[in-house]
């Protein structure tokens, strides 16, 4: 045995100096970054194959920062198409490093027009146009003032437009297809997409002064999703998530707020004193997130958009005190959760993309 040892460790001083003189020699760095590359080039995919209704959280958080999470930002893919609700900071980046497959993204619906869950519109129109080749204008819905959303985002990126077409040409910078294809959701007519095997559905919530605010219900081949967006405990969310299999709800803790506001008051921190307490009214705590969810006769729920985003085992613990007695599945998601509900099964299946 002793012998054995003996030998296996001059075989691993052997390959170790082999392979200290094998990296500096310029044809092995070569082959091994072509290696590299190929493996970038041709990204695993993140994304189930299967005929499925997925969601993956691309952003988690709400703008109470947290270096780890981006701002608020669920991708949905139903089959081969992919859609996103709400574009915040960072959830751009998050894509981008997943290897998400920009050429597959059929539009973009917002929830409402506050900064973090807009803010990375331009970036999602760039990896749409010249890294997805989209052969159309990329399809944005939103509530009342997304037009004029879309109409700034082109008039700032006019100047980017036209050098990136000057510079790569019509095949990968196309201007005919430059800019955004707006829809202003009129909830009198709130299906929005509809082609029999998968519809997308508005439907409005309360976050006053935000109004209009909506969520959105996804029903692909009997798997269902609602989405919440930014709202307040609302009859109307729950009407509209009837017996859904997985409900993405905003989360507030009015636990951690409490204690970060006392915090702030202690040290003088004012905006962190008055924003702590002015959020309050507009969002959801947590027990009545639970609530909505059971009257829904939700399968399952998934917290995002926390506020604020629990940055450790303690604070989720804290945050999610008293979930587990009154809801039996559920996940505080974080930055590439992903859900995936198969057809012709009741499976939820929870997992991360990272
Ligand atoms: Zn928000
Ligand atoms: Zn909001």
């Amino acid at each position: 045995m002793k012998k054995f040892i003996k030998y296996l460790l001059l075989a691993v001083i052997i390959l170790f100096l082999i392979y200290s003189i094998l990296i500096r020699q310029p044809a092995f760095q070569d082959k091994l970054l072509e290696i590299a590359i190929e493996k970038i080039a041709i990204p695993a995919p993140y994304l189930p194959e299967e005929d499925a209704l997925t969601a993956v959280v691309c952003g988690s958080r709400s703008p109470i920062n947290d270096p780890n999470r981006a701002e608020a930002c669920i991708l949905v893919q139903a089959g081969d198409k992919i859609f996103i609700f709400d574009t915040g900071n960072g959830s751009a980046q998050n894509l981008n490093d997943w290897n998400t497959p920009w050429n597959r993204v059929k539009g973009i619906f917002y929830t409402h027009l506050h900064s973090d869950h807009i803010s990375d519109i331009g970036q999602f129109h760039m990896g749409t146009w010249v890294a997805g080749q989209r052969d159309s204008k990329l399809k944005v819905y939103g509530p009342e003032g997304v037009q004029m959303l879309t109409d700034g985002i082109e008039l700032a990126y006019t100047k980017d437009y036209i050098f990136r077409n000057e510079h790569h040409g019509d095949e990968l910078a196309p201007l005919d297809v430059v800019g955004f294809d707006t829809h202003t959701i009129d909830l009198e007519n709130p299906i929005l997409v509809n082609d029999g095997n998968l519809k997308i559905t508005a439907y409005s919530v309360s976050h006053d002064p935000v109004d209009p605010a909506l969520g959105y219900r996804i029903d692909y081949k009997g798997r269902s999703i609602s989405i919440s967006g930014d709202t307040i405990y609302d009859q109307n969310l729950v009407n509209n998530s009837k017996n859904v299999d997985v409900l993405f709800h905003e989360s507030m803790s009015l636990e951690l707020l409490d204690i970060i506001n006392k915090q702030a008051k202690r040290i003088g921190n004012v905006v962190a004193e008055i924003v702590t307490v002015d959020i309050l009214d507009y969002h959801t705590p947590i027990l009545d997130v639970v609530k909505a969810a059971n009257e829904a006769n939700v399968k399952h729920l998934v917290f995002y958009h926390h506020l604020p985003a629990p940055r450790n085992q303690l604070m989720e613990d804290i945050m999610y005190r008293g979930v587990d007695e009154v809801m039996a599945e559920w996940t505080a998601s974080h930055d590439g959760t992903m859900v995936i509900l198969p057809i012709n099964s009741d499976e939820i299946n929870i997992s991360s993309v990272n």
